[in-house]
């Protein structure tokens, strides 16, 4: 499943900033996600409470922001993309089809929040 691997890798992500921020836990993940990505949202979120099981992302909420499709011509002007109206889109402003995707493909991790480790609970991380 396509949402399975994603949510693993965004579980493998977050676990590895976590760590570097010697945070205690994710409390909040914010995501991007473009339209044009065939991701279901619904999907990440089941998959992502397995994938983060037992890891310090484990209960984290998961916030995501879908990115419409669209496509920008020639003529600077940008023109959003109908779902399941992919091969039949023009230009809005001059009719022109010589058109360049412009949003809808992204998949980016904009931010988690943490919560803090407690000072009695600080590690002591050994420098190499
Ligand atoms: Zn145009």
């Amino acid at each position: 499943m396509h949402e399975l691997a994603v949510a693993k890798r965004i579980a493998r992500v977050v676990v590895d900033c976590a760590r570097q921020n010697r945070a205690a836990g994710v409390t909040d993940i914010y995501l991007r996600i473009g339209a044009l990505r065939g991701i279901t949202g619904e999907w990440v979120r089941r998959y992502f409470v397995y994938a983060s099981r037992g890891t310090v992302a484990e209960g984290a909420l998961l916030h995501i922001d879908r990115v419409p499709g669209s496509v920008i011509c020639r003529c600077g002007a940008v023109t959003p993309l109908e779902p399941g109206h992919l091969d039949d889109v023009a230009c809005r402003e001059c009719g022109g089809t010589e058109l360049r995707l412009w949003s809808g493909r992204e998949f980016t991790l904009v931010g988690i929040g943490v919560r803090e480790k407690g000072g009695l609970e600080n590690e002591r991380h050994p420098i190499d």
